[in-house]
């Protein structure tokens, strides 16, 4: 990795149900990894996977306890701030902006991990595993597409993420990308946009770097400049993930900036 300052903002602890690495020993990889700051992007899903309505108040006793403790550990060396991955707000948006009511809090990653209550509410992980027919397939985006329109008109986030989510998990032989909605989420862009809000590149523990460039090309396209980057690592080994490919492409759509988050307020850095 080349000197560029780096941050990666979406990553796990175990603070996330699917996580067991502590906030340590991320720290510790991501700045062996050349990265020098960080975000701590823990989840606080509305929905399990099977479709079960989680709490709608988000219990920040654990995720502030470990990042207080742990924040000036590597001072001049690492920023580490504070945010949350979001999944389905769009259930109950009064109640997550008032759990995001947090003077420590910095970022939101605005996700949707699952389908829409009306489409049965279950995982999308789940769902897009156990899709046998192409138009399965084009249904659970079409569904998802729906929830990502909801979402950027009711706010709650900072960011988007993960735009190309489904695609991780659909059966490749469907061949399926975001073509079809195109229009659809060019609109939802727009929006983002508008509202001075941002998208993020979420190398996905360095599986998905080339599924972005048409999205991101799209968003720059548009107009779009806030961006943050994140490798959704849940393991140490997966943190800042694909970086060096993931800025490479990012610089060559003509992005001259990577945000990061004060406040709920992005700061650019120069790439
Ligand atoms: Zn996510
Ligand atoms: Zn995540």
């Amino acid at each position: 990795m080349d000197a560029v300052y780096l941050s990666d903002y979406h990553f796990h602890t175990r603070c996330s149900a699917d996580s067991t690495a502590t906030l340590a020993q991320q720290a510790k990889a991501a700045m062996a990894a050349g990265v020098r700051e960080l975000c701590v992007t823990d989840h606080w899903n509305l929905l399990d996977q099977q479709g079960n309505r989680l709490p709608t108040v988000y219990d920040w006793s654990r995720p502030l306890e470990q990042w207080k403790r742990l924040r000036n550990r590597w001072a001049g060396k690492i920023e580490l701030r504070l945010g949350v991955e979001v999944g389905n707000g769009v259930l109950d948006p009064a109640a997550v902006d008032a759990s995001l009511e947090l003077p420590e809090l910095d970022f939101v990653i605005g996700s949707l991990h699952s389908q829409s209550a009306a489409a049965g509410g279950r995982g999308i992980f789940t769902v897009a595993r156990g899709c046998t027919r192409r138009e399965e397939g084009a249904a659970l985006m079409e569904d998802y597409m729906d929830m990502l329109e909801e979402l950027v008109r009711t706010g709650g986030y900072d960011v988007l993420g993960h735009v190309i989510y489904p695609l991780r998990y659909l059966p490749k032989e469907f061949a399926l990308d975001l073509r079809p909605w195109w229009d659809r989420l060019a609109e939802i862009f727009r929006t983002v946009i508008a509202q001075g809000k941002g998208i993020e590149c979420n190398t996905s523990a360095g599986s998905t770097v080339e599924q972005w460039r048409d999205v991101l090309a799209l968003y720059r396209d548009l107009g779009g400049e806030v961006l943050t980057l994140g490798s959704d690592a849940h393991r140490p080994d997966h943190m800042a993930a694909a970086f060096p490919q993931a800025v490479e492409l990012i610089r060559s759509l003509g992005f001259r900036y990577l945000c990061v988050y004060r406040q709920r307020t992005p700061l650019f850095y120069a790439l």
